[in-house]
């Protein structure tokens, strides 16, 4: 993959609104997956596959990332995408709903993104928890979205998506096993640490 590609493959996205990962949030988790030097990343939340393929980078050399997407059109855009930049055999896209295909896995990962429907992150992170290695990290974007989660901003349809990003706050948070920081970087970015298991 080289940067060019990859920039084609951003722009492209940005101009169809899809909302790949901002940069000030990829820079942090940078230094993360630097050091972590992950063997297998999942991905909650594949969109064209502009993420995962920023993540690559960061694998160790054999490692993988599985990565999950529902819609349709964006898994097409996804696997062309891949393709493009010859990725074929780093990222593995499970098409369906994260929902029905996380209780099917059972890989061991370091690193799991969080990327997805924010109602379901409770769930999401109560997968991931079982999948994660010690000394693994959990990401979770979105995680302030747009200041609603930390404000008593509590109508209108985003009102479920709020009270569930809470809820993942207040389980990261209480849960001893876990080292945990909340970053105002992008849309928010929860960064959990499992220490022990
Ligand atoms: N991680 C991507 C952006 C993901 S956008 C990047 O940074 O490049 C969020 C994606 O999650 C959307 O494409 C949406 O279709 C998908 N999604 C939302 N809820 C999902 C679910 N329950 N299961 C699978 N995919 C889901
Ligand atoms: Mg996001």
């Amino acid at each position: 993959m080289n940067k060019e590609e990859l920039e084609i493959i951003k722009q492209n996205a940005l101009k169809e609104h899809i909302p790949i990962i901002m940069d000030d949030t990829l820079d942090v988790m940078a230094k993360y997956l630097t050091q972590l030097k992950p063997n297998r990343i999942l991905e909650i939340g594949t969109a064209v596959g502009y993420s995962a393929m920023c993540f690559s980078k960061f694998l160790s050399k054999d490692g993988v990332i599985d990565t999950i997407e529902r819609d349709e059109e964006r898994i097409k855009q996804a696997k062309e995408n891949i393709k493009k930049v010859g990725l074929e055999d780093k990222i593995k896209i499970y098409e369906g709903d994260a929902v029905e295909i996380l209780p099917i896995l059972n890989e061991k990962y370091d690193a799991v993104f969080i990327d997805a429907a924010k109602g379901k992150y409770p769930f999401f992170l109560k997968e991931s928890l079982r999948m994660l290695n010690v000394n693994g990290i959990i990401f979770a974007d979105n995680i302030l979205y747009k200041g609603y989660v930390m404000s008593d901003y509590n109508k209108h349809k985003q009102r479920t998506a709020v009270r569930n990003l809470r809820e993942y706050i207040k389980e990261i948070s209480e849960n001893t096993n876990l080292e945990t920081e909340i970053l105002e970087v992008g849309d928010g970015l929860a960064i959990s640490i499992m220490k022990e298991r």
